[in-house]
């Protein structure tokens, strides 16, 4: 016994050897020294074989994927004589796990991307902000609806995040200075330092830097500080133009400070396209000299466009015009340098209005290549932007299925030979075809469903009667009617239908879609006698009040779907949606609801997340449910989908289509009731669940769509790895 115990500790003396790099910038846990260094070697080499992925936001929360953390668990190691060691393990299984650096989709996508490429071992490093105030808590009364208030979080205790430091001073932290102008043309100095994210792979044998530059040091200047508390502050024009230049000017810097030498630079959505200007400019000063700003003619910035072209790639978002920066000149030729001015002029035309630089005619015009994030998305761009038409492909996005799939569902996989290795590789999932007529995968995969959906229902039952005792507390009215009801019993069941809904909450997104005529849906519920919990969550931007009031529409829509329903539909909204809170709900709800207006959801991914699930969508045929509706054998559609030639980009109210794709909801609801509750048809039910397994989860995941990055932007990667993702490669194409 004595000795078991003597080797077990020996055991964990070398494994966690094998957990901490050293290099100059600083001490780092959870991959070895090897690994560090095979990493580091690769984004620092000559070739600059590598690519630089530049993005506002980056979604990659600890408390729904940590490879290290497991990785402790598993070996059960809680301490360690050696302090410090001791301490990052403290840090790794104790510390909080949010970094609130995300607003919505675009981030969460950039967290699941990079943790693909860290999987597939493509060497990228990635760069973002940090913002100490994170994008924003949400509170829920329902009397005012949605409250924001700053996020408390401290990047210091949070595990797998180090500030580095200065090889040449070890007790300094290592500082970029970029250069800013302070809106009278004036030069001054920003200053960051930098946050390093270890996003290690699943083998902690490869990981993919995210450097996160935080401008609140004190020899920042104020207005500079202030711009680096929220993500996405829009308190004004200038407030957003000086992030966009916080992100895109503190591009070259830092691969400078780093040795960083990728060739190619992505821009994830036009917010960094700035390092592109700097890029441009850069390209000016070495062929010109010093001088160039005054000499420098058209053609000569074309000619350096056409050189710095080469060296960019860019994924386009979205048709929302919301989603595409345009500023005034008078107010960006102010924050940046003369040249720039020359340069804007020339390559950031605004069609619209001359008055204007427009920053995604920018990004479009200098790439070497650009996609789009779905089929239908491509087809609204190339619509969008007739000129770049030929360049415009579609590699539609995906979801990293480690992060999504739910741990019930995970052992389910683990236990079935046909899917062996699905961990490493999504592409077995193909296989999951023979599972369909496999009684006992039948019977796990809802055993396992059932157990996720518990958790949910208890998570909202729980908060439910935790708002009714906020009431005596604090000044918040509960945000759920049902909080008020039930003051003994349970409020809902997990055995009833539960329908999910949570995104960003932004008009064309319509999150009350389904509930434009309550009698017809009640009339629905009640005519057939099947109760349902329908489970609503999301941020809407702080400033955009219609946004904003969709949620009070929501809130409002309780008490009256309730009582006309005799109680048989429950409808809850869940405050600060993050993603803890999507993994649970993506994982035990009964189906996922999308409703926005065709075409403005380029892609959408939560509904992904669900897929990978084995759970069904029901959907407008927009974004990805396009290529993942398989003519109804994995969900359900509805609403209009006319060819998108005809379709109007309009965010107008007038335009928005309620009553006709309200309409077409309830014309196809009962039939989802019926399946999901009726013995007979229950088995159509489940063949759609594992349907989506075979059919959606090799498609619409991160491995195979960085994959698609790798051929269409032509990146050249070590042959081992070449090899590893050709199988991805070989699953879809995106581009038909
Ligand atoms: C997946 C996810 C989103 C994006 O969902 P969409 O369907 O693409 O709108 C937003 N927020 C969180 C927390 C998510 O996990």
């Amino acid at each position: 016994m004595q000795n078991q115990y003597h080797d077990t500790l020996v055991d964990q003396k070398t494994m966690l050897d094998n957990m901490v790099a050293q290099s100059p910038f600083g001490s780092f846990f959870g991959i070895s020294q090897k690994a560090f260094d095979l990493v580091w070697s690769k984004l620092t080499a000559k070739d600059g074989d590598s690519a630089v992925y530049v993005s506002m936001e980056i979604g990659a929360d600890l408390d729904v994927f940590n490879p290290v953390k497991n990785y402790l668990l598993q070996n059960e190691i809680t301490d360690s004589n050696d302090p410090v060691l001791s301490s990052f393990i403290n840090k790794t299984l104790h510390g909080s796990p949010k970094i609130p650096n995300y607003g919505g989709g675009l981030g969460i996508l950039a967290g699941d991307t990079l943790k693909s490429f860290s999987a597939c071992h493509i060497p990228v490093a990635a760069i973002s902000l940090l913002y100490r105030k994170g994008y924003f808590s949400q509170l829920v009364d329902s009397k005012v609806g949605q409250i924001s208030w700053s996020t408390e979080w401290s990047p210091e205790d949070t595990p797998g995040l180090y500030l580095l430091k200065n090889p040449e001073y070890p007790d300094r932290q290592l500082i970029i200075e970029i250069p800013f102008f302070d809106g009278q043309g004036k030069a001054v100095m920003a200053y960051a330092q930098i946050w390093m994210k270890l996003e290690v792979n699943e083998n902690l044998d490869f990981f993919v830097p995210e450097f996160l530059l935080d401008f609140s040091l004190p020899e920042s200047p104020e207005w500079i500080r202030n711009a680096s508390n929220h993500l996405y502050d829009s308190s004004s024009e200038q407030m957003k133009a000086i992030q966009r230049r916080m992100l895109g000017a503190g591009v070259m810097p830092l691969m400078d400070i780093l040795g960083l030498t990728a060739n190619t630079i992505h821009l994830n959505e036009q917010h960094g396209v700035v390092s592109v200007l700097n890029l441009i400019a850069d390209h000016l000063l070495q062929k010109h000299g010093i001088n160039y700003q005054e000499n420098v003619k058209d053609s000569d910035i074309l000619e350096a466009a056409q050189k710095v072209s080469q060296r960019v790639v860019y994924t386009i978002h979205t048709p929302v015009k919301a989603g595409h920066d345009r500023f005034e000149k008078s107010l960006y030729a102010g924050l940046s340098q003369a040249v720039c001015k020359k340069i804007l002029g020339l390559l950031a035309k605004d069609k619209d209005n001359p008055s204007l630089y427009n920053f995604t005619q920018f990004a479009m015009q200098v790439n070497r290549a650009v996609n789009s994030v779905s089929r239908l998305h491509r087809d609204v761009t190339k619509k969008q932007f007739p000129q770049y038409a030929e360049k415009i492909t579609a590699i539609t996005n995906g979801v990293h299925h480690l992060t999504w799939i739910s741990d019930a569902k995970a052992e389910v996989f683990d236990s079935f030979p046909e899917l062996q290795g699905w961990r490493q590789n999504p592409a077995v999932f193909v296989s999951a075809e023979s599972l369909l007529t496999n009684k006992k995968f039948r019977t796990y995969l809802e055993q396992a469903w059932q157990h996720d959906t518990e958790i949910l229902i208890q998570y909202v039952n729980n908060m439910l009667v935790m708002h009714r005792h906020q009431i005596e507390e604090t000044w918040i009215d509960p945000p759920n009617f049902l909080s008020l009801l039930h003051e003994e019993d349970i409020p809902l069941t997990p055995t009833v239908f539960t329908i999910g809904f949570a995104r960003r909450f932004s008009t064309y997104k319509r999150a009350d879609l389904i509930f434009d005529d309550v009698k017809t849906l009640t009339s629905i519920i009640t005519d057939l006698d099947y109760p349902v919990n329908f489970l609503f969550a999301g941020k809407a931007h702080p400033a955009d009040e219609p946004g904003k009031s969709l949620i009070k529409i929501i809130l409002d829509m309780q008490e009256e779907l309730y009582e006309r329903s005799n109680g048989l539909a429950k409808l809850v909204f869940i405050p600060n949606y993050d993603m803890a809170i999507a993994k649970m709900m993506v994982s035990g709800v009964h189906a996922w609801l999308n409703s926005p207006k065709r075409p403005l959801e380029a892609s959408g991914t939560s509904g992904m997340k669900v897929a990978m699930n084995g759970i069904p969508n029901i959907s407008i045929l927009d974004g990805w449910w396009m290529e993942g509706f398989h003519d109804g054998k994995t969900g359900w559609k509805f609403g209009l989908d006319t060819p998108v030639d005809t379709e109007p980009l309009s965010e107008d109210p007038a335009a928005l289509l309620y009553e006709q794709d309200s309409a077409s909801f309830y014309k196809m609801f009962p039939q989802v009731l019926k399946e999901f509750y009726d013995q007979k048809l229950r088995p159509r039910y489940i063949d759609k669940c594992i349907n989506n397994i075979f059919l959606n989860v090799p498609i619409f995941n991160t491995h195979r769509m960085i994959a698609e990055y790798c051929r269409n932007y032509a990146l050249t990667l070590p042959s081992p790895v070449e090899k590893r993702i050709k199988r991805f490669q070989k699953l879809y194409k995106s581009e038909i």
